[in-house]
């Protein structure tokens, strides 16, 4: 699997403002923030896609989401609330090919979030 720009942010080639690293996992903001706390939850192993998480990979898949919990305590909305979305392929809207969790929060989100594109 070619690298992407997520691997240059955990190789710290390119910069990102990094807010919780881990032995399995990297959290940062999100460049273009769709909300007053918009953070991505990649873990250090590179998988393309939701369809390529292995069995294996159930621990790094399952810390992400802890991970994010553990964000949102300490950042002071966990009670408030916050979605996190993993998007798959062209139809989910995906851009990076390098599994990570949207960590969106900070307002009250719309829901459904479908949007004709
Ligand atoms: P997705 O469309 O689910 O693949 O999301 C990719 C996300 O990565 C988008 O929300 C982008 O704004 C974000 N992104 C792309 N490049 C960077 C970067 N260098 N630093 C932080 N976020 C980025």
């Amino acid at each position: 699997m070619p690298d992407t720009i997520f691997t240059k942010i955990i190789n710290r080639e390119i910069p990102a403002d990094i807010v919780h690293e881990d032995d399995l996992c990297l959290a940062f903001k999100d460049i273009n923030p769709q909300a007053p706390v918009h953070l991505l939850i990649i873990p250090k192993k590179a998988i393309a896609t939701i369809n390529d998480i292995a069995s294996e990979d159930r621990e790094v898949v399952g810390h992400l989401f802890t991970t994010a919990a553990k964000i949102a305590k300490d950042m002071g909305f966990a009670e408030d609330g916050y979605r996190v979305v993993m998007n798959c392929n062209k139809n989910g809207g995906q851009e990076v090919y390098h599994i990570h969790l949207h960590l969106l929060a900070g307002k009250r989100l719309g829901w459904p979030p479908y949007r004709e594109i």
